[in-house]
């Protein structure tokens, strides 16, 4: 790694993970700087002007501004619409095989040189504004991760963030309205717990082969909600950063659990959790264990049960245990 490259830590994995608050917390480390789903700065945030995560539409925010300066001498002086134009040609999950080898797709050279060079400057010049050695993007994207090794002078390290499929499928059968969007289309997708199940699997896959290629973490959500020291020591060294003692001055120690105390991120796009300021509990919403029907449950762990194993979560086991007695 040269002294010019920035590193970028990218939260990895199916949505509704977790990953608004794996990144608020991750943001609140010493030389960490956390930056939302950047995949959607073109279209949400300069486009659409959606707020950024300190409560500011993304184009008038003094963090952005000063980005967009930074890297191209002001967000006037690049066409969003051109850039999301450009997205939408090389990021794509389909894409992913000619990004490990571009002779399968040689039409698409120029579009991705032109897309990797602009990506390089937006994630220097955020870590440049915030003073950060460390810019966290918690895109999720399978297709942008394989883009980013790409990127010239972006040290990529990889967090594949993965949650109890059981949970995310419960997740995805609820109605949820997009945050900051008024109007009557704004709710979120809803998936039937098969659907979802297989999402899972196939976004799983697509980052363990992103783990073949390089050496990835895998973090499980519910782990770094037990115990929140642990896993931030663990992704430390996965980012090359050292422990200090001022490492973990936001993580709260009461007797009932953990709480952190987070401050303002200037994030593009993600659940509203990422307007909060100040003390948040730390607890794991197991809502799901009360309220996904029990049919609903076994369809969910059919479909992602191998994979479930490999990621260490070993209700699996128990229940195949049980259907044997
Ligand atoms: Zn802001």
């Amino acid at each position: 790694m040269s002294g010019l490259d920035q590193t970028v830590l990218y939260i990895g994995g199916f949505g509704r993970s977790g990953s608004t608050l794996v990144e608020r917390i991750l943001g609140q480390l010493p030389g960490f700087c956390s930056a939302g789903e950047i995949v959607f700065l073109w279209q949400r945030g300069l486009i659409d002007g959606q707020l950024c995560g300190c409560g500011t539409p993304v184009p008038e925010c003094d963090f952005w501004t000063r980005v967009g300066k930074t890297a191209f001498g002001g967000w006037d002086q690049i066409d969003a619409h051109e850039m999301l134009a450009l997205q939408k040609r090389i990021d794509r999950n389909r894409y992913i095989p000619s990004m490990v080898a571009p002779r399968l797709r040689p039409q698409a050279e120029a579009d991705f040189e032109r897309y990797t060079e602009v990506l390089s400057r937006l994630y220097r010049a955020i870590g440049e504004v915030a003073g950060a050695r460390v810019v966290i993007d918690a895109s999720k994207h399978a297709s942008t991760a394989f883009l980013l090794r790409k990127v010239p002078n972006v040290d990529l390290k990889v967090v594949h963030l993965v949650r109890d499929s059981r949970g995310v499928a419960y997740s995805w059968t609820k109605e949820v309205r997009k945050p900051e969007v008024t109007g009557d289309d704004a709710f979120m997708p809803v998936y039937s717990p098969s659907s979802s199940g297989r999402q899972w699997v196939a976004y799983n896959l697509l980052f363990d082969a992103l783990g073949v290629l390089d050496r990835t973490m895998l973090l499980r959500y519910e782990a770094l909600l037990e115990n929140p020291r642990q896993g931030l020591e663990r992704i430390l060294a996965h980012a090359g950063e050292p422990v200090t003692d001022e490492s973990f001055a936001f993580l709260g120690s009461d007797a009932e659990g953990g709480s952190v105390n987070l401050g303002v991120d200037h994030t593009v796009a993600g659940n509203p959790m990422r307007f909060h300021q100040g003390r948040l509990d730390l607890r794991l919403d197991q809502a799901w264990t009360s309220k996904l029907p029990e049919r609903d449950r076994k369809v969910v762990t059919a479909i992602t049960w191998p994979l479930q194993l490999r990621y260490g979560y070993s209700h699996v086991r128990k229940a195949q245990r049980n259907s044997h007695v």
